[in-house]
């Protein structure tokens, strides 16, 4: 059932006696980074004075922009010789941003995927495909290493090819995959493409889904189409990578390994901690770690606490799935809006395809939202009365959701544009 049962069922008490060790050691740790020696001195930080997660508060969070503007070693806390290797962000939104790792950063990061796939069942049987980039994109390594270490076959395919996914997947009858949400879609169309159906021709039991937000909806029906278990995994570079949090088989939540971070979730706004169960931002402390320590890094990741203890007897916290980032929220005749609310409503009308995508233009200084929606090849064989009839249905559900009325394009399958990578869902098209 466990990994590491005592740590992953460690009781909070004891929990909280770790981090305040392990965070006193990073504080030391991080005054070796010109980054934190700065920025100790310029607020008057005391860093004998952190003695645990509490004491945090008196330290500014540190920024991507932060870590963009330290490149290349200004959060580098070990000699260069002891860096065996660098990740960088895959730069979705802006210059990359670089992360070291010593020996013990790698070994540490690879106990804590293997920890993670432990509990959502994979085991040394498993074949494990995984289909993220590797490279400096921490998904294909970090997951890589974590999988072998469980002693998993594993099968290091990396991103896009879908044709030889295909064969792969029938070959070797993978039974795991890691996968990006987006992608699971598109690759489950080629499948059917090629005459096969996702559940019947291929053994898969057990998605690893991370990379990009996703709602519950989309997860119910990559679940159904392959007829397996989709699993929310959710990491970022700046703080290693795939492992940071992840479901566990009872797919409510995903634990935070509180004995690699510390978790806060504040408000993105005043950056005081959130009422619990409200959604603010994911912001982590890294204690585990030597050769890039971070000290309240903002995500930029919207969740919320889950209050409740896990049935499965881990005691790390859990968070919700990934409502958004703080950076992909627009603004829209002065609502905020998360694409994520607009996917809710979408996948859960059966009539809609896969892929969607939000346009926002300008016309006359008046905002215009149009949603282009795929739907079912069978819905085109012409009755007009019912298409009409679902764009309207649709279009009363978002305005439920998000409180404006966009207009609802639905066209066919395979006319929006697909990524075998991230995707990009929104385009804004409106002049600054
Ligand atoms: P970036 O995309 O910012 O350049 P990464 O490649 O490290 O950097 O991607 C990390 C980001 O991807 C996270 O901050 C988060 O926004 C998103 N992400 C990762 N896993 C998930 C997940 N399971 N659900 C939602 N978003 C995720
Ligand atoms: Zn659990």
């Amino acid at each position: 059932m466990y990994w590491e049962k005592q740590l992953e069922t460690i009781p909070r008490e004891e929990l909280s006696l770790l981090q305040a060790e392990r965070l006193q050691k990073t504080i030391i740790n991080a005054q070796k980074t010109s980054f934190y020696r700065r920025l100790f001195a310029r607020n008057n930080i005391d860093p004998e004075k952190i003695k645990s997660p509490e004491d945090l508060k008196v330290i500014p969070p540190t920024t991507k922009a932060d870590l963009r503007e330290g490149f290349p070693f200004d959060f580098l806390a070990v000699p260069l010789e002891e860096v065996i290797r660098l990740h960088s962000s895959s730069g979705t939104t802006g210059t990359p941003t670089v992360i070291y790792y010593t020996a013990s950063d790698l070994d540490r990061w690879t106990n804590q995927v293997a920890r993670s796939l432990y509990a959502v069942g994979m085991r040394k049987n498993d074949v494990f495909q995984n289909m993220m980039s590797y490279g400096l994109f921490t998904g294909g390594l970090g997951m890589h290493y974590g999988a072998e270490r469980l002693g998993a076959l594993t099968i290091p395919i990396g991103a896009g090819n879908s044709k030889r996914q295909i064969w792969f997947l029938k070959f070797f009858k993978s039974t795991a995959i890691h996968i990006i949400p987006s992608y699971a879609l598109l690759l489950a169309q080629l499948i059917k493409a090629e005459g096969l159906d996702p559940h019947q021709d291929f053994n898969i039991r057990i998605m690893l889904l991370g990379a990009e937000p996703h709602s519950e909806e989309t997860r119910l029906r990559i679940e159904e189409i392959y007829g397996a278990k989709a699993y929310n995994s959710y990491g970022l570079s700046e703080v290693n990578g795939p492992g940071v949090a992840f479901e566990c088989v009872f797919q409510e939540g995903m634990h935070l390994w509180e004995d690699y971070y510390i978790l806060e979730i504040l408000n993105p706004q005043t950056l005081s901690p959130t009422p619990l169960g409200e959604v603010g931002e994911i912001v982590l402390t890294t204690i585990y770690r030597d050769a890039t320590p971070l000290i309240r890094y903002r995500t930029g990741d919207l969740a919320f606490l889950l209050e409740e203890p896990c049935p499965c007897g881990r005691t790390h916290q859990r968070i919700s799935r990934i409502q958004g980032r703080t950076d992909d929220m627009f603004i829209f005749r002065g609502v905020n809006i998360f694409p994520m609310q607009i996917e809710k409503v979408l996948m859960s009308n059966p009539e809609v395809g896969n892929n969607y995508r939000i346009i926002l233009e300008r016309e006359d200084y008046r905002d215009k939202m149009m949603v282009e929606v795929e739907i079912k090849p069978e819905l085109f064989s012409g009755d007009l009365q019912k298409l009409a009839r679902l764009k309207e249905r649709i279009q009363s559900e978002l305005h439920s959701e998000i409180l404006v009325t966009p207009e609802v394009v639905l066209v066919e399958p395979g006319s929006i544009p697909t990524s075998e990578g991230k995707i990009q869902r929104v385009i804004d098209r409106r002049p600054l």
